[in-house]
């Protein structure tokens, strides 16, 4: 049983939701039949004034509808749709048809489905806790809400304020939520019970909630300027990059429809919208997304979660570039003290006084030589991704630190066991890769032959007490993130060398999805730091990279990227924007075979061919055994280097295009670029006309 009825007062009755061995409480099959069962038999007694409704997870009150169960029926018929919102409209419904007050007293995360149940209730009133959080996140998932949750809002609030929390899919606090009238009270949580018995016999004596119920049957009241909602919620939907549009556009069309209509047509105009979404590519992605991190929380890929990591209070970084200052800031902003060393004093005094000023109240201390680090649990090495130069520095560190003190390179692609090599301690030493510390959550620990288990699992909690994402993975160079990197900027750059210019491979991938183009994130990491990475790469036999003259000769022309203001592109200082940059063809035009576009390939050729290099090498990967499971690399993928979340990963993306097409297009490459060749993986797949998630895949191909 989910569900309990008991009696704190004569005449109240309380429902608390406590799912058996679950630290959630999810709107699924069995939530519903309680609560259709417990209320109908209420309903029955003569004598109660009120219901409440309660949650007895320390931090959840509902966490929404479950999201399984919706996963298995994404094929389902527009009617089955339509009926499934019926069926959970009438549930909740029974909340506000009841003969006496329902209140709602909410404590921690009451989303999505969560809060379309208490929005059916008379009142709610929330906990002060700052884990009480608010909100209606479908469109995360590609999704609108689906019980009545888009007309209840606009009428216990208004449409301007309801137009926002659905096409956003924003979470707020109980104190916002009070703002705007969303919910009736705000208290300590020891005392939900007791307010929520007060409430009932104020409003059951004013019978106030009886007139409530038959006004939020009409339009919505506070309609507000229909017009400049329109307009301005449609451009924050387009201007919202992280959110996919679709879902979002879809409820705005729907609710500002609805609006001026009675409460029954705008719940089902809501059905008909719920079924446009479902089922669509995009939510099956979104969703498939929402699973690698759910996934990811349970099991961060090769670690032992059974083992204690050590504590770490303090955090040695030695380089104090790009990469050393963002990690330092990471670490600073989630309390840890910093230690920070860089061969370059200037570099380091400049780094550390700004780090002062921008964290006042943190330590950071400005290191004179590697002694210093003695009081560290955890020293990242963050120099220059030369082999000589980290090995160096690495027993440096070593020399320099206690026994157990955990050493880890930042390198982006040198294999853990090559710098190892240099190590009396190479059970203490790991990877931990930050693909890029403000852009991107995830987090490769990278697992040398000789790293113990230990080691891993200090770095992987390390990670997620820096609330980032560590997948924890076997070694080879280039890891995951940066192999599937290598395999874009490679293909990126044979299609450039066939005569498709930069710009049209750029707006290919970006409106696929991509925040931005290849030759844009080459660019953002530096074009000296993609020829060393992928140098390593070639170096160690990897099949994904050739040796293409054209970064070599960019980075011997001073070309770094936008570091340095000049790269594919030119970023004029204080002019804000990128340009075009015309000095840049004249280097490079040289390695172009065929200027005529017209025979090229067109945008969604050009998709194909990149993303179906990159399926390859994502397959090398499984064979290789790097990942626990294939779905780490479509966590890596879209956590790592922007992959748009809405295709749901790039195994996922071959999946919709039809493992065929990857393999065709495989084959078609391999003509002219033998090191392109489908592997068994892939072969298989296609033989046997299977899938890496066939549950999540539409009976027909998109
Ligand atoms: P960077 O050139 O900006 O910084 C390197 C710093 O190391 C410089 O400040 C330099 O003075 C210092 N340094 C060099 N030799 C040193 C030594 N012997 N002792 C102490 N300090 C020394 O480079 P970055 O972009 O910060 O990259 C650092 C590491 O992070 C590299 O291994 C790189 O591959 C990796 N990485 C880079 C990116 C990226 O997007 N740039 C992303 C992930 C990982």
């Amino acid at each position: 049983m989910i569900t309990k009825v008991t009696y704190p007062q004569e005449g109240i009755a309380m429902i608390t939701m406590d799912a058996p061995e679950s630290a959630a409480n999810i709107l699924d099959e069995q939530l519903f039949s309680e609560l259709d069962r417990t209320m109908a038999e209420l309903a029955e007694q003569t004598d109660l004034k009120g219901v409440i409704l309660i949650s007895a997870k320390p931090t959840i009150f509902v966490a929404g509808a479950d999201l399984k169960s919706i996963a298995a029926t994404l094929d389902w018929p527009e009617k089955k749709i339509v009926e499934f919102c019926q069926r959970g409209r009438a549930v909740m419904a029974r909340f506000s048809r009841c003969p006496f007050v329902s209140i709602a007293a909410i404590h921690g995360a009451c989303v999505g489905g969560g809060l379309e149940l208490p929005m059916w209730c008379d009142c709610r009133i929330a906990s002060d806790d700052r884990r009480t959080i608010l909100g209606l996140p479908e469109v995360k998932l590609g999704l609108v809400p689906g019980w009545a949750g888009t007309a209840r809002l606009p009428r216990i609030t208004n449409l301007e304020v309801a137009v926002d929390l659905v096409t956003s899919g924003r979470l707020i606090s109980a104190r916002e939520a009070k703002s705007i009238d969303l919910i009736d009270a705000i208290v300590p949580q020891e005392l939900l019970i007791e307010e929520a018995i007060k409430i009932i016999h104020r409003v059951s004596t004013s019978e106030s909630f009886i007139f409530d119920r038959k006004k939020i049957m009409g339009p919505v009241e506070n309609m507000g300027d229909m017009e400049a909602i329109v307009q301005k919620h449609g451009k924050q939907i387009i201007e919202n990059k992280k959110i996919f549009p679709f879902a979002p556009t879809v409820a705005l069309e729907h609710m500002t429809r609805s609006a001026s209509l009675p409460i029954k047509a705008a719940w089902n105009s809501e059905s008909v919208a719920m079924s446009q979404v479902y089922g669509s590519p995009a939510s099956r992605g979104l969703i498939n997304h929402f699973f690698l991190i759910d996934h990811n929380k349970k099991q961060p890929g090769l670690v032992d979660m059974s083992l204690s990591p050590a504590k770490i209070h303090t955090v040695g970084i030695v380089g104090a570039g790009l990469m050393g200052k963002a990690i330092a800031e990471n670490c600073l902003k989630r309390g840890l003290n910093v230690m920070l060393l860089d061969a370059n004093s200037q570099i380091q005094r400049a780094v550390t006084s700004q780090l002062k000023c921008n964290y006042p109240d943190r330590s950071i201390h400005s290191c004179e030589n590697y002694d210093s680090f003695a009081s560290c649990t955890l020293v990242i090495e963050s120099v220059v991704e030369i082999v000589a130069v980290k090995s160096q520095v690495l027993q440096e560190i070593e020399s320099a630190v206690d026994d157990s003190t955990v050493i880890a390179s930042n390198t982006s692609a040198i294999p853990i066991e090559t710098l190892a090599n240099h190590l009396q301690r190479p059970e203490n030493f790991c990877g931990i890769h930050f693909c890029h510390p403000e852009l991107m959550s995830l987090v490769e620990v990278v697992c040398g032959p000789q790293s113990s288990e230990q080691t891993i699992a200090t770095a992987v909690e390390f990670v997620k007490n820096l609330r980032k994402m560590p997948v924890a993975m076997n070694d080879g160079a280039g890891f995951v993130v940066n192999r599937l990197l290598a395999a874009m900027i490679d293909q990126s750059l044979r299609i450039f060398t066939n005569g498709t210019s930069i710009e049209t491979i750029d707006r290919a991938m970006r409106d696929f999805g991509f925040p931005g183009g290849p030759f844009e994130i080459i660019d953002v990491i530096g074009i000296d730091t993609c020829l060393y990475a992928g140098r390593t790469m070639w170096e160690s036999g990897s099949q994904c990279v050739t040796l293409s003259p054209i970064l070599p000769r960019l980075v011997k022309t001073g070309f770094l990227g936008r570091k340095q203001g000049k790269g594919f592109y030119a970023y004029p200082e204080m002019q804000g924007e990128r340009q075009w940059n015309d000095s840049l063809l004249s280097i490079i035009e040289i390695y172009r075979d065929d200027k005529d576009e017209s025979s090229k390939p067109n945008e969604k050729q050009i998709v194909t061919q990149i993303l179906s290099a990159i399926v390859l090498e994502a397959t090398r990967i499984i064979d290789e055994e790097i990942v626990a499971d294939f779905q780490d690399i479509d966590l890596c993928i879209i956590e790592g280097f922007g992959f748009p979340a809405h295709h749901g990963g790039i195994l996922f993306w071959a999946d919709q295009v039809g493992i065929e097409t990857v393999l065709q297009t495989l084959e078609n490459i391999s003509k002219v670029e033998p090191r392109i060749v489908p592997n068994a993986v892939i072969q298989r797949h296609a033989k046997n006309q299977t899938r890496f998630y066939p549950a999540l895949t539409p009976s027909e191909k998109i």
